[in-house]
């Protein structure tokens, strides 16, 4: 579903992804862990088409992304690839003068060509699956951290993506609210959701992800099972981040 092949991406003389490879098959769920300003963030921007990038090629679906791929004369396949990989950021990125159910509702019918009715239908199932379904007539700004942040995930999987990219979706969260979204996304994953996740929840990479990778300095030091990541980590860079995250 997602292929990237020695991605590489500078900032002016900073290469920020140093020839980064990486897959994820259709109902996986990978999880990509490690220290601040390892590339991790980037690394997902450019899958979605956010960034270009210098080296490598990104294959989404039947979709590719090399670096020749610019907005001006590719902005279909950018459009398509943005559509066909949803993403959930820190800062959930609702729109503040919409109801929840509007935020659910508006792309759809925009850009799905949904009527109301129809958008209007899925939304709810959709509520219904991250336990909101109370709120669909309220205000987002009237909802907590954690609950804005299940309305985004429900938006995003509104535009029926084939997969979802997750960056740090509960680091603006208190434990509790986290928890809550957590859970939602063990649920995804349950039901076959493909996703690709950055996060700082040690307990999701290791009981939710197929495979989970370390990045740090722009290189995906380790990749593996969460049991021999977490288990038996081969890497300095894992064995020192690991130890930080116990302390
Ligand atoms: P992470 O998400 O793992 O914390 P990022 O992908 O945000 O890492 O950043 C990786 C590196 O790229 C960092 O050194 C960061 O300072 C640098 N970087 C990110 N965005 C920019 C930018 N727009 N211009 C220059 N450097 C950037
Ligand atoms: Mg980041």
């Amino acid at each position: 579903m997602i292929q990237v092949s020695d991605l590489i991406k500078r900032h002016g003389t900073l290469e920020v992804l140093r020839g980064i490879s990486l897959e994820v098959s259709k109902g996986e769920v990978d999880a990509i862990i490690g220290p601040s300003g390892g590339g991790k963030s980037t690394f997902l921007r450019c899958i979605n088409g956010l960034e270009r990038f210098q080296g490598g090629r990104i294959q989404v679906g039947s979709h590719v992304l090399s670096p020749e791929t610019n907005p001006r004369q590719h902005a279909a396949t950018l459009q398509a690839v943005r559509r066909q990989v949803g993403f959930v950021f820190q800062q959930f990125n609702l729109f503040p003068h919409l109801t929840v159910l509007g935020n659910l509702i508006e792309a759809p019918m925009l850009v799905l060509g949904e009527s109301r009715d129809e958008a209007t239908v899925r939304a709810m199932q959709l509520l219904d699956r991250v336990q909101l379904s109370a709120k669909a007539d309220v205000k987002t700004t009237s909802l907590s951290g954690g609950q804005q942040q299940r309305v985004a995930i429900a938006r995003t999987l509104m535009m029926r993506p084939d997969a979802v990219l997750f960056d740090e979706p509960t680091s603006a969260l208190d434990p509790v609210m986290a928890q809550e979204v957590l859970a939602v996304m063990g649920d995804l994953a349950k039901d076959g959701q493909t996703m690709l996740v950055v996060t700082h929840s040690m307990a999701f990479a290791k009981n939710v992800a197929t495979r989970v990778h370390v990045f740090a300095g722009g290189y995906d030091v380790e990749c593996g099972s969460p049991d021999q990541v977490f288990g038996a980590p081969e890497h300095e860079t894992t064995k020192a981040f690991l130890a930080y995250t116990k302390a």
